[in-house]
């Protein structure tokens, strides 16, 4: 049985009022129908029939500093952003409120609620939140593989409430797109370890949700986890050039040309990491999706001018 849309307006003012979230929308279960094996909502809660997702946007002052130890090796301010922006205050606010929201959903249906754990805090592992933000009609993908709200761009984080309840699901995103990687070339050109790689249709990713046609980049994850792991500036320091690192490398890795870049285009500029990290950002934090040039670049909290990378 659906339930009525009185039900799910309910949800979402509760939600938005009580549960101190920013956006909200619902799945139907019929959205997820591509979801790789063990990744399926059923595979978290058997019955599942909605899954609500809910948003919150990042502080602009946690994201500033990032830019703060990227661009003014203001190492000490590393804490900041994990603190507020991710797996500190962030996602324990959307613990909190995936807690919330499916007690009052139980309460007001009768039906079993699952919440999911905003990324990496108490190690379950966790169906695609960004997949789900898709599905749920509050987000768009963009080049890199990032869920993009049209309000904060990639700055925000999601939970997912899986729900045994019917509920209607909420219109996808048919906004202005917010991604066009033919004409922006932002998330490409500050990839240091081009992990994502300039837009190529060859390189693109297709597939849809709930038959709205999406398509990312060939994400290399192994390129990623060399910068969220290896790049940190004090490498440099260690005795041994970086520049020779990547210039000789081992006999087994083949693809040096592109890494000798990420030295003369990031070390020089101090764009380095100054800490392993499970993070590097730089896709996620200069996207100009989400008024990036207008909240960051204009105000001052960042100085990288990354319009060079955007044709008109
Ligand atoms: S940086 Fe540009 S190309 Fe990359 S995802 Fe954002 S809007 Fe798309
Ligand atoms: S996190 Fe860093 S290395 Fe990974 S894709 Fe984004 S910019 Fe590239």
């Amino acid at each position: 049985m659906i339930h009525p849309s009185e039900t799910k307006q309910q949800i979402k003012d509760f939600a938005l009022a009580h549960a101190k979230i920013d956006k909200i929308g619902v799945a139907g279960i019929e959205r997820f129908n591509g979801a790789p094996e063990g990744y399926h909502p059923t595979d978290f809660l058997p019955g599942c029939k909605s899954a609500i997702v809910c948003a919150i946007r990042l502080p602009d002052g946690a994201v500033q500093a990032v830019y703060r130890m990227l661009e003014d090796r203001r190492l000490h301010l590393h804490g900041i952003y994990p603190a507020y922006g991710y797996t500190g205050a962030a996602n324990y606010t959307l613990l909190f409120a995936a807690m919330r929201i499916a007690r009052f959903v139980e309460r007001l249906t009768g039906e079993a609620c699952a919440p999911i754990p905003a990324g990496p805090t108490h190690g379950a592992k966790t169906m695609s939140l960004r997949h789900s933000a898709v599905a749920a009609g509050i987000a768009e993908f963009g080049w890199h593989g990032l869920a993009m709200t049209p309000e904060f761009g990639t700055r925000n984080r999601f939970c997912v409430i899986l729900t045994t309840a019917e509920l209607e699901s909420d219109p996808l995103y048919d906004g202005p797109p917010l991604c066009d990687p033919v004409k922006c070339g932002v998330c490409a050109a500050m990839c240091p370890t081009n992990a994502i790689g300039k837009y190529d249709p060859k390189r693109a990713r297709s597939f849809d949700v709930g038959g709205k046609p999406c398509e990312y980049s060939m994400f290399d994850g192994n390129r990623c986890k060399m910068a969220t792991s290896g790049m940190f500036a004090e490498f440099n320091d260690s005795g041994r050039d970086l520049y020779d690192v990547f210039a000789n490398p081992h006999p087994i890795h083949t693809e040096a040309d592109g890494l000798q870049a990420f030295y003369y285009t990031h070390m020089n500029n101090n764009f380095f990491m100054h800490a392993t990290s499970w993070k590097c950002g730089y896709c996620m934090m200069y996207c100009p999706a989400g008024n990036w040039k207008e909240r960051f670049f204009d105000t001052g909290l960042s100085k990288i001018d990354t319009r060079k990378y955007i044709k008109d």
